[in-house]
């Protein structure tokens, strides 16, 4: 169920903040009344329900589907050229993967670990720059910045995603390029996130109470 007040809470967001709702916790006919409210960019975790929810979705005009859970690789070509947006690129050989079938260049984060000790998911925060270079000479692949996930843990939540912020600037001035986004922040601390500068919220709980 959406929450009631949904229309209200969307107001609370700053407009240039995009809200992706992770949707994994409701069916297409939630996803429906979501779209009527005027969140219209949904992000699905699983290949699976995605194919799902896409071939019940498909009437819905001016959808734009996001994939923000791990994408494994043998999966990866049932979706590739369905989704808008991807917020979990975290190897070289599924960047090679994209590449090859993708038919044309894909709006793509890369999932980087701020927390190596809590979170195995994503690109070590300290090989992300050798990895964005090698990205740099994949034409299908276009990189639009990182996504984050923050984990409980002694360093606060607001350090976790400003070193994020931090990285992505220096990224951009050592290898002269334009990352214009980041995806970091879900129900529990997208207001920290925002803070530091997310452009892309990904929330599921508080849209559904
Ligand atoms: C479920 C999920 C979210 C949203 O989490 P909530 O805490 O329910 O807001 C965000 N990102 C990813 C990758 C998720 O799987």
């Amino acid at each position: 169920m959406i929450r009631s007040d949904i229309q209200n809470f969307i107001t609370t967001i700053p407009t240039n903040v995009t809200i992706v709702a992770a949707t994994k916790y409701v069916d297409s006919n939630d996803m429906r009344r979501l779209a009527a409210s005027g969140i219209t960019n949904f992000g699905e975790n699983r290949v699976d329900s995605f194919l799902k929810k896409y071939e019940e979705l498909s009437d819905l005009k001016d959808i734009k589907w996001h994939f923000i859970g791990h994408l494994q690789r043998n999966k990866a070509k049932q979706i590739i050229n369905k989704i808008d947006c991807l917020h979990s690129l975290d190897s070289l050989d599924l960047a090679k993967i994209i590449e090859k079938n993708r038919s044309t260049p894909l709006d793509t984060f890369v999932e980087v670990s701020i927390n190596l000790e809590e979170n195995k998911n994503g690109v070590p925060y300290y090989e992300v720059k050798e990895f964005v270079k090698k990205l740099l000479a994949y034409k299908n692949i276009n990189l639009v910045g990182f996504m984050m996930m923050a984990v409980k843990s002694s360093v606060n939540t607001n350090e976790q995603f400003h070193k994020l912020k931090v990285l992505k600037e220096e990224i951009e001035n050592e290898l002269n390029i334009k990352l214009p986004y980041l995806s970091m922040g879900m129900s529990d601390d997208y207001l920290f996130a925002i803070k530091e500068g997310a452009t892309h919220i990904r929330l599921g709980r508080i849209l559904f109470k």
